[in-house]
């Protein structure tokens, strides 16, 4: 374990702190666009902000670390994905993906070390939560991510460990952090934050971020089967979720992707598939069907290959707008589900 306990992550501020902190080290303020340019670089020491004088790197290093996180494993499936655990300075670990897809690189990272969410087939809430990450340790995955391949990243899913919503101040500002000019310049809309269905989150999401694309995890088609797989249906009703996302879609123009793992034997029956269409038609959703990624400690298992189009083929009759998930990584545990911090 690497402890910085009496500093703090500098990749945790956004350009008009840094111009506080330039100033308060007797430096102009403009100082702080060329040092923010230099981490969005992925720099991992302030030796490498060569047009940053010396002693103002000097000053930061007494007060700040880089919080790039390490490596400490690192996965490589047959299809490209990269999957890797990386470890924070305090020891704190996450797992974030790396994948390859026809419209560009796009990497997967974790909001939280753990979930607390309890939903029954996925591997990251298996040994509850460990603690949320700051924004700064969310956009320091991307970076790493990018170090470490040497590939550019120009899509980010935050679908990896952790509920997103349940770390909103962390959220706010890593897509504030990512999306800005001066940095890492990442366009909101390609950004995607994937949720497990937090009600007044999501209403409140579509006021801060509008452009940021919204995904549910709803894996059911009626209240009692949601209540199964995903104890927060007890908290925030299915019909309730519906109607929110109807009103996000109405609000912000945007259509919602709703993420729905097909599992053999508990929701993947012709009246599931006909109850969900009648959920979801005449409105700005689209659904995203996964084969189940299995999980080992977990007893579900994936719908087969035909059950699948048959679910698909009753959405399409119906005029719901769905796909099919191609599913990356699994030979390497690094597919939807299967990320957890320890093996
Ligand atoms: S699916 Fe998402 S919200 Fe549910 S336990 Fe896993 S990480 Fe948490």
């Amino acid at each position: 374990m690497r402890t910085e306990e009496h500093k703090n992550n500098i990749l945790d501020y956004m350009p008009e702190e840094l111009e506080t902190v330039a100033a308060e080290l007797g430096e102009k303020k403009f100082r702080a666009a060329q040092i923010f340019g230099w981490l969005a670089k992925g720099a991992a020491g302030f030796d490498e902000m060569k047009n940053v004088p010396a002693a103002l790197r000097t000053g930061l290093a007494e007060t700040f670390y880089i919080g790039l996180p390490e490596a400490v494993r690192r996965q490589e499936s047959r299809d490209g994905t990269v999957k890797c655990l990386f470890e924070f300075a305090d020891g704190t670990q996450v797992e974030s993906v790396f994948m390859k897809y026809e419209y560009g690189n796009s990497i997967c990272i974790s909001s939280q070390s753990g979930c607390r969410m309890g939903c029954t087939f996925c591997a990251s809430t298996m040994d509850g939560l460990d603690r949320s990450l700051t924004g700064g340790e969310m956009l320091a995955q991307v970076l790493a991510m990018r170090n470490l391949t040497g590939e550019d990243i120009g899509h980010v899913v935050v679908m990896g460990m952790g509920e997103p919503f349940d770390n909103y101040d962390g959220l706010s500002r890593f897509i504030r952090l990512i999306h800005d000019k001066k940095g890492y310049n990442l366009g909101l809309r390609n950004i995607t934050v994937s949720t497990c269905g937090i009600i007044p989150k999501i209403r409140q999401f579509a006021i801060d971020f509008p452009q940021v694309n919204l995904a549910v995890s709803l894996h059911a088609s009626n209240q009692k089967l949601r209540e199964l797989t995903m104890p927060v249906a007890r908290r925030y009703d299915y019909y309730e979720l519906m109607k929110a996302c109807r009103e996000y879609t109405e609000l912000t123009g945007r259509r919602i992707t709703f993420e729905y793992a097909v599992i053999n034997g508990v929701n993947d029956s012709a009246a599931c598939a006909k109850e969900l269409a009648s959920e979801m038609k005449g409105w700005l959703s689209h659904v995203n069907l996964i084969p189940l990624n299995e999980v080992r400690g977990r007893e579900y298992k994936t719908a087969n290959g035909k059950s699948v189009a048959a679910f698909k083929r009753i959405l399409e009759n119906n005029g719901v707008a769905v796909t099919v998930r191609r599913t990356l990584g699994s030979d390497i545990d690094a597919a939807c589900g299967q990320l957890r911090r320890n093996r």
